[in-house]
């Protein structure tokens, strides 16, 4: 019983200087104030009956047209603009329709697809060459390494313009749509 007594008004104890540590409720009613405003703000956002652009989110995407415009280096969204500022910089927005078009998370998987493929048919072409007609060593490197290069580089921004138009086709990455909550 003493224990417990004691226990008691030493658990009470720490709490007055815990709910003592009341110059944080300041912050706290702020943060309050602040999660109050973002759902406000985000179903401002999200809400279809606002005037203004109708909403695209729900539309169909044509994935086998936004992987063809892809490849041509063009907007996934109406094939008009380019798509690359430059030789592989994905440009902010479509000059043509406007669209957004650096939220696409493409990272590696062009370079992927570039190695695969050109490293396959470089090696398949040298061994048919090297087994038909054994040319000497140094024409192989006079012809291989030229022609790995000039295919990745020709592959490269098309691979990434297919992965941009799938990514954007299926609303992946910053393509997704905005959530309502
Ligand atoms: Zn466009």
């Amino acid at each position: 019983m003493t224990r417990a007594h004691r226990i008691l008004p030493d658990t009470a104890g720490p709490a007055p200087t815990r709910s003592a540590a009341a110059p944080s409720m300041g912050t706290g009613a702020l943060g309050r104030a602040a999660s109050q405003e973002a759902p406000e703000l985000s179903a401002e956002i999200a809400d279809p009956d606002l005037p203004g652009e109708p909403r695209r989110d729900d539309e169909p995407r044509d994935l086998n047209l936004s992987l063809r415009r892809g490849w041509r280096r063009t907007c996934p969204a109406c094939g008009g603009g380019p798509l690359y500022d430059g030789y592989l910089t994905v440009r902010e927005t479509c000059p043509a329709c406007a669209e957004r078009l650096d939220l696409h998370r493409a990272d590696d998987l062009p370079t992927w697809m570039t190695i695969l493929v050109v490293g396959h048919v470089v090696t398949v072409v040298m061994l048919s060459v090297w087994e038909t007609w054994d040319p000497p060593i140094w024409v192989h490197w006079t012809l291989w390494p030229p022609m790995a290069l000039l295919m990745s580089l020709w592959l490269l921004p098309r691979f990434k313009g297919m992965v941009v138009g799938l990514q954007w086709a299926k609303r992946m990455a910053g393509f997704a749509p905005r959530r309502k909550d």
